[in-house]
């Protein structure tokens, strides 16, 4: 209803979203956003990149200036976190002591980092990175760092060993896997990464992990599994994120890998919705259950809450796209590659500019393009159809995408 109060527990990506769609789309009711961190709904993605690189300062990572929240009459409740749910009463308890009451609940609680759990992780100079004021604490020690020891070869990994090496830092980067990127890109997508890492400088470490960090006053070297030591003054952790479920699991809603919800993103409580990295949602097009952890989803299964909760029910049924700055390379991925059965590259994956299609049984699933915008477009929709292109026109930069799309569904 439009007059519903409207209570979400997270206050990043996904909530601010939300907030922008209900009031975008008349709703009248009362928002409340509850976070824990003391800002205002921000993007992330720049924090590995160009916030980490002192390129954007902390103004430009807002998602909508500070004033909006006011303009917009919506509550915004920073430095807070929700300690318990009660759908029994629609209410929550905060941790000041206080309480509020909700007609709508929508969890974007969003992720955390996974930690490592090994001696010496609390020295100083050994980071996480997830929140701002991690690469505010990174960022000061970056000025007088030498030496930094990267766990994790994913997205985050690579992205700080981008910028560390264009801050002259000598980079050494230790991925457990025997390739880099391997939960999202295929081997040769992975060869590629390795080798411009390598060329830039980056010392890579692959089929091991850190054991320990030694150090006394500060973290002074990494020790690795297969009994190898790497010096280091600086160390940044980015192995994965795990889903923030608790609250709702001890709220009595179901959970596995993330807050499952229906193609609504509702929980199994009528009035109780879950957006972004925290929930696991059924895809209609890729025709299984997921969690997602990229801002594109959060930002659509915050479009479609907000014109549900407006009075107009929408289902979110998207095709996943991400995307990572490395260097002078942007990547954009579409789609999931699992079960690919062919692949075909259009350009060359030794030059700096290529695409990767990913096909099954004919059908295109996922492309990994790389600086090459135009791919990228055309693969979203392509995607979306589960288009048959056949693999001579994917492979000719000299033949038309735009001219092959017209034949869908072929
Ligand atoms: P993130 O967003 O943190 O980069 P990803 O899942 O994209 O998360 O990448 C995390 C990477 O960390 C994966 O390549 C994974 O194999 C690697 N990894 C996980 N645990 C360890 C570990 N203990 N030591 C080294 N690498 C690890």
């Amino acid at each position: 209803m439009a007059d519903d109060h409207v209570l979400v527990v997270g206050a990043g990506h996904a909530a601010g979203q939300l907030a922008a769609s209900l009031r975008q789309g008349g709703h009248a009711g009362a928002v409340t956003l509850v976070g824990e961190e003391p800002i205002a709904p921000y993007q992330r993605p720049p924090l590995s990149k160009k916030y980490l690189a002192g390129e954007l300062d902390a103004a430009r990572l807002l998602l909508k200036p500070e004033s909006f929240y006011a303009e917009a009459n919506v509550n915004l409740r920073l430095g807070r976190r929700v300690q318990t749910v009660d759908v029994a009463t629609k209410s929550v308890a905060l941790d000041d002591g206080s309480r509020a009451e909700w007609d709508k609940l929508v969890f974007a609680t969003g992720s955390r980092v996974r930690t490592l759990g090994v001696p010496g992780e609390s020295l100083p100079g050994v980071h996480y990175l997830r929140t701002a004021a991690d690469v505010d604490a990174i960022r000061g020690e970056f000025a007088t760092s030498k030496r930094l020891v990267i766990v994790g070869g994913g997205y985050i990994g690579l992205e700080v060993a981008a910028v560390a090496v264009a801050h002259d830092i000598d980079v050494h980067l230790v991925e457990a896997q025997s390739r880099l990127l391997s939960r999202v890109v295929s081997p040769d997508i992975s060869d590629f990464y390795h080798r411009a890492h390598s060329e830039a400088g980056v010392h890579i470490h692959l089929d091991c992990s850190v054991s320990g960090f030694e150090g006394a006053e500060r973290v002074s070297a990494a020790l690795l599994d297969d009994g190898g030591r790497l010096e280091a003054d600086l160390v940044i952790i980015g192995i994965g994120v795990l889903p923030n479920v608790e609250l709702a699991r001890d709220a009595g809603l179901d959970c596995d890998n993330g807050i499952l919800v229906d193609g609504y993103c509702k929980t199994s409580h009528n009035d109780i919705y879950a957006i972004g990295d925290c929930c696991n949602h059924p895809n209609p097009v890729l025709g299984r259950r997921l969690r997602l952890e990229s801002v594109p989803n959060a930002l659509e299964q915050a479009k479609a809450v907000a014109a549900t909760l407006n009075g107009t029910p929408t289902e979110y049924a998207q095709v996943p796209w991400f995307w990572s700055d490395q260097y002078d390379l942007k990547l954009q991925i579409v789609g999931l590659t699992d079960g690919y059965d062919q692949t075909v590259v259009r350009g060359d994956l030794h030059s700096r500019q290529f695409a990767c299609f990913y096909l099954k049984q004919g059908r295109l699933i996922a492309v990994d393009a790389v600086n090459s915008p135009r791919e990228f477009l055309f693969s979203k929709p392509a995607v979306a159809a589960g288009a048959r292109i056949p693999a001579d026109v994917l492979s000719d930069p000299g033949q038309s995408l735009k001219d092959a799309a017209q034949t869908w569904p072929a």
